[in-house]
């Protein structure tokens, strides 16, 4: 088994990640050494099958374990230090929000005995073979949590009843015991890793409870704790599971063509440069190109847009894409587990789980938040009595006060809030690169555009050449778009399309970065380029100043063909702003974007034509380093002059450098280039601006929920933690303000998940 029919998403990441010194090399991967590393025991662990990737001569593997059960980032580090504290195990990371363990450790160290260490943590592994929702209802705290509730309206029904208290109250403690195993067990564990979490105040809470007496309350305290962290569990890990099924919805097999003759074989035995045939109604299980038939496919898993697209020879098309009405053979681009489903996949439960700045914050505050309630409760438990109080009275309210100041709701808030943005945005077709990434999306001021293919179609034509040297105007646009062959700017491919006929060799060949290019023809060095790259080279323009001034009045881009001693001609291109522009920019303006700023190497008039139509600011003539300079300027000035969080807009190729220096950004069409995908943090896979108010949109709204439950859960905890030491809350009307809470804000935080997408299978 190479790449396993199980999950494809419980693949490692295959990125490099050089602390874990993985050797990523492409032999490392040979046939036997990807197998799991469970191959030395129990067969009940067959398919536990966390994968291990050998490692190189350092000897380390990885394994990557899906834990279950995990209802805040708490228990996430209970879990990380657990298996960290394994011999020969050098790391580990829990990430909440996607319920993953990454491990990395000598090879000597089991999946199962991983799996054993996770368990002793007090949580589980889903192995691959389970389905989703199954997994959830046999998960042991369910269990315990249903049948410890069992026995509390047992205890209820006797009390009831009549019968003696002691009958009662046994009832009550096994309810107590059976329910509250799990709860203990995780308090037992964070606090061995000297991490004490909310288990341990629920456990604390609910021993002194019974220790006075109240066991009716004790055990109602850690059934309804049970029941809403189950509750709570069961939300957030069907959320991520939604996101999960996307890349399960790629068949296990595919029809290939070898040598004229067809075979059905495993998805993962087809290696790029394959021909694969796809069947009308069928989904694909690979990326590749069209290279027969054409048909409308459904590209909604990657895209977000169920809209079919028209798709034929020539054009791409992914994996997890259902195909239409037409028959269609397919040049595999990328290997079933390397497709852009797969990497999407994997990204978006990376940035799920990693933390917005508001959840720092939270962490903070309940670091010394957690302390403080500690001592008031201790304060409230012994002052009193002293003073001559009752100690049963001032105990009682003691560990009322201890659960109504849980921070709970306050932890989970956040994360879960993030987990449901990014995966809400993901059906959409935005890829959001992690909580960060989103917090700042949603605050977005100022918006700063490249403007070729982004504003622009990014599909410029060839308006107007002119000659004004020796050579003719064919000859002229033939030496061109032989210099511009090599070229990958969109100039370059308008100038290509609109030459004819056979094109000279060009030799010398050097691109010039947001200038143009050069070479020699045929014994003749040529440059072909903004006017700009010819006054950099001291070539004088004078005899072309007539022809330049005209593009400029038509708005059109100038490019110049020429050699050292002047230039030869010149040509008028214009690229058409994109339909959707004006569209959006209203959107995002509603969005609360309040600048826009168009970014441009090209000359001063077409990029005024543009941005004046579009109602924006911009610079002209910027090369691409003066880009960079002034992203920066804008984000410096974020605060003086009030713009606010700085966005770049980009297509996340030749404009990196400008992307990397905003606070956040974005790269339009980004389905299929991996640069675009790795680069932005935020990635749009449609060419789409609409998109990107959506984007916008949705950052903004998990923003305002991420605000709304970090404030309710403050409030509900200062008034019952102001109530509680006058006796004014009792035990479990402290656990339902609590779990209310918790339930409330996941529920909140989740809505975006609902409301956020439309799904992305018809
Ligand atoms: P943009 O801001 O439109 O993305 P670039 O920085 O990519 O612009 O390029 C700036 C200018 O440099 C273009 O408007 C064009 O005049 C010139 N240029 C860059 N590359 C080429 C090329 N390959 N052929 C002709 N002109 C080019
Ligand atoms: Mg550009």
């Amino acid at each position: 088994m190479k790449h396993g029919k199980g999950l494809p998403v419980f693949q490692p990441d295959e990125r490099p990640e050089p602390e874990a010194k993985i050797d990523q090399g492409a032999g490392s991967c040979a046939d036997g050494c990807c197998l799991p590393s469970d191959g030395n025991g129990s067969g009940a662990d067959e398919d536990a099958a966390p994968l291990a990737e050998s490692g190189g001569s350092d000897g380390l593997e990885r394994t990557v374990v899906r834990v279950t059960g995990m209802d805040c980032a708490s228990c996430a580090a209970t879990v990380e230090r657990g298996v960290s504290r394994l011999q020969g195990v050098h790391r580990a990371t829990v990430n909440f929000a996607a319920g993953r363990l990454d491990a990395t450790h000598e090879s000597g160290v089991t999946s199962a005995e991983i799996e054993q260490a996770i368990q002793k943590s007090g949580y589980g592994v889903e192995h691959p073979g389970e389905a989703e929702g199954a997994s959830f209802w046999r998960q042991p705290r369910v269990l315990l949590a249903l049948g410890g509730g069992l026995l509390f309206a047992l205890g209820a029904v006797l009390a009831l009843l009549g019968t003696p208290g002691v009958v009662s109250s046994a009832a009550y403690a096994s309810a107590i015991a059976v329910g509250g195993l799990p709860i203990f067990r995780a308090a037992v564990a964070s606090t061995r890793e000297r991490n004490p979490d909310m288990n341990v105040l629920m456990s604390v809470a609910a021993i002194g409870a019974a220790a006075v007496g109240a066991w009716g309350e004790a055990a109602l305290v850690v059934i309804l704790f049970a029941l809403g962290l189950s509750l709570q569990v069961y939300a957030v890990e069907r959320t991520r599971g939604a996101v999960r099924a996307l890349a399960r919805l790629v068949p296990d097999e595919v029809l290939v063509r070898r040598d004229g003759a067809e075979y059905l074989v495993a998805a993962g035995e087809v290696s790029a440069g394959e021909t694969i045939l796809v069947r009308p109604g069928e989904r694909l299980a690979v990326d590749g190109e069209i290279v027969e038939g054409t048909s409308a496919l459904d590209e909604s898993p990657v895209t977000g847009e169920s809209t079919p697209a028209e798709k034929g020879l020539g054009e791409e098309v992914f994996s997890g894409s259902l195909n239409g009405q037409g028959g269609l053979a397919v040049r595999v681009s990328r290997e079933a587990g390397e497709s852009t489903l797969q990497k999407i996949t994997r990204m978006v439960e990376e940035a799920q789980g990693s933390k917005a700045p508001a959840e720092q914050f939270v962490e903070r505050f309940s670091r010394i938040y957690t302390p403080v309630v500690m001592t008031a409760a201790l304060v409230v438990a012994v002052a009193p009595p002293l003073a001559g109080g009752e100690f049963s009275t001032w105990f009682y309210r003691a560990m009322v006060l201890l659960i109504v100041a849980c921070p709970c709701a306050l932890v989970i808030s956040t994360p879960v809030t993030v987990v449901s943005g990014i995966g809400a945005a993901s059906r959409r077709g935005v890829l959001v690169k992690g909580g960060e990434a989103l917090e700042a999306a949603g605050k977005l001021k100022t918006l700063v555009f490249d403007k070729t293919g982004t504003l622009t179609e990014g599909r410029p034509v060839v308006e107007r050449v002119a000659a004004v040297g020796g050579a003719g105007e064919g000859e002229s646009l033939r030496i061109a778009a032989a210099l511009e062959r090599r070229s990958e700017h969109p100039l370059a491919h308008a100038i290509l399309s609109a030459a004819d006929g056979k094109l000279p060799e060009v030799s010398e060949f050097r691109g010039i970065s947001g200038r143009g290019a050069e070479g020699v023809v045929e014994g003749r060095s040529y440059l072909v380029g903004s006017p700009r790259l010819f006054e950099e080279r001291g070539v004088p323009l004078e005899a072309a100043a007539g022809e330049l001034r005209e593009v400029e009045d038509a708005g059109q881009t100038p490019v110049v063909l020429g050699t050292r001693e002047g230039p030869l001609a010149v040509l008028g291109l214009a690229d058409a702003i994109r339909p959707d522009a004006e569209a959006a920019l209203r959107s995002l303006r509603e969005a609360g974007v309040r600048d826009f700023v168009m970014l441009t190497g090209d000359a001063e008039a077409p990029a005024r034509r543009i941005a004046d139509k579009l109602g924006i600011d911009y610079r002209a003539r910027l090369l691409p380093e003066q880009k960079v300079e002034a992203v920066r300027e804008l984000v410096s000035g974020g605060g003086a002059s009030g713009r606010g969080v700085v966005g770049m807009v980009g297509d996340g190729i030749n404009d990196a450098p400008a992307l990397a220096a905003a606070d956040v950004s974005f790269a339009m069409g980004a389905a299929g280039t991996d640069v675009a995908l790795e680069a932005a943090d935020v990635a749009l896979m449609r060419d789409d601006l609409g998109k990107l108010a959506e984007a916008v949109r949705l950052s903004r709204a998990s923003e305002g929920i991420i605000k709304q439950n970090i404030f309710t859960s403050i409030l509900v905890n200062t008034i019952f933690s102001l109530l509680a030491p006058f006796g004014l809350v009792t035990l479990w009307l402290a656990v339902l303000a609590d779990m209310g809470t918790s339930l409330g804000v996941t529920g909140n935080g989740l809505r975006l998940f609902r409301r956020g997408g439309k799904p992305r299978q018809p």
